[in-house]
C-alpha cells in the first residue's frame, strides 16, 4: 500500500483511462476524489472502488470551466483540506481537418484538454505547496509529437501539456512537487471505439508490439509516477504506445 494516506484527484475518472487510474491508485491505498463530467459516471466508478474495499468519493464537475473548477476545489478543501496527487486525465476529441474547423470546435478542444490542466494544477498547487510534497501527472498524447490528420486542435492542446509540464516542473521542484506527463498511443476506450475498424487495424499494423494498449497500461505508469519510487523524475513525458512512435 505505497499510497496509503494520500489524497488523489483523478479528473475524467468515470470511464476509460481515468477509471483505471482511479482503481489502481485506490488499490495502493490512496483516497480517490473521483471527478467526471457526469454525476452518473463519477458515482458508478466511485462505488466500484468502494465495492473492492477502496476509498472514493464522486465529485462531478466540468473541469474546462473556471467557475466549476473553483467550486470543485472549494469542496475538496472543505472535505479533505489537502491534495497530494493530481491526475489531469479528462479530455475529449472532436476531429476536423483545419479548413472545416469552426472557432468553437478549436476553443472547445483547447478548453477541455489544456485549460482544464492549467485550472486544476493551479488550484491543486495552492494546497500542495504548504505540504512540500505533491505529484501532478497529466495525460498528453502521441498526437503531440507525431501529429494526426484532423487533430490540429487536439495535437496543439496535447503538445501544450508537454511544455506546461516542463515549465511547471521547474517552478515546483524546490518544493518537492514533481510534474510529469504521459503520452499514450492507441488505448482501447470509448474514445477510440469511435474509430472505424479500418482505421484501427491500420493503426495496429504500425504498432511494433502488434496490439492496442489497455487503460491499465497507462494506470501502471501513473501509479509509479505517483509514488516515492519516482521521486527523482520530473518534467518528463513518458510515451506508452507499444513502440508506435519509436524513431
Ligand atoms: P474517454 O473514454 O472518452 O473518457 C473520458 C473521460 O473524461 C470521461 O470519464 C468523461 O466524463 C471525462 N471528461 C470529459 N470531459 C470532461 C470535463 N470537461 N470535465 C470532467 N470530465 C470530463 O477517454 P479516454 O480514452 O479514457 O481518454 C482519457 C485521456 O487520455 C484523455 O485526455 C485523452 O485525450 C487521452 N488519450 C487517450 C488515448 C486513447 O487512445 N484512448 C490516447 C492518447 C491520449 P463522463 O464519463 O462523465 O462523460
Amino acid at each position: 500500500m505505497t499510497l496509503e494516506g494520500k489524497i488523489a484527484l483523478v479528473t475524467g475518472g468515470g470511464r476509460g483511462i481515468g477509471r483505471a487510474i482511479a482503481l489502481q491508485l485506490a488499490s495502493e491505498g490512496a483516497s480517490i476524489i473521483l471527478n467526471s463530467l457526469t454525476s452518473q459516471n463519477a458515482e458508478t466508478a466511485s462505488q466500484e472502488i468502494r465495492s473492492i474495499g477502496g476509498q472514493a468519493q464522486a465529485f462531478p464537475a466540468d473541469v474546462s470551466s473556471p467557475t466549476a473548477v473553483k467550486t470543485l476545489f472549494e469542496a475538496i478543501r472543505k472535505e479533505y483540506q489537502r491534495i497530494d496527487i493530481l491526475v489531469n486525465n479528462a479530455g475529449i476529441i472532436r476531429d476536423h481537418i483545419l479548413l472545416k474547423m469552426q472557432d468553437n470546435d478549436w476553443n472547445e478542444i483547447l478548453q477541455n484538454n489544456l485549460n482544464s490542466i492549467f485550472l486544476c494544477s493551479r488550484a491543486a498547487l495552492r494546497m500542495m505547496l504548504p505540504q512540500r510534497w505533491g505529484r501532478i501527472i497529466s495525460i498528453s498524447s502521441i498526437a503531440a509529437f507525431a501529429g494526426n490528420t484532423g487533430q490540429t486542435s487536439y495535437a496543439a492542446a496535447k503538445a501544450g501539456i508537454i511544455g506546461f509540464t516542463r515549465s511547471l516542473a521547474r517552478e515546483t521542484a524546490r518544493n518537492n512537487i514533481t510534474v510529469n506527463a504521459i503520452a499514450p498511443g492507441l488505448i482501447e476506450t470509448d474514445m477510440t471505439n469511435s474509430f472505424s475498424a479500418k482505421q484501427k487495424s491500420e493503426l495496429v499494423s504500425r504498432i511494433p508490439l502488434g496490439y492496442a494498449g489497455t487503460p491499465q497500461d497507462v494506470a501502471e505508469a501513473v501509479s509509479f509516477l505517483s509514488s516515492d519510487r519516482a521521486r527523482y523524475i520530473t518534467g518528463q513525458t513518458l510515451t506508452i504506445d507499444g513502440g508506435l512512435t519509436i524513431c
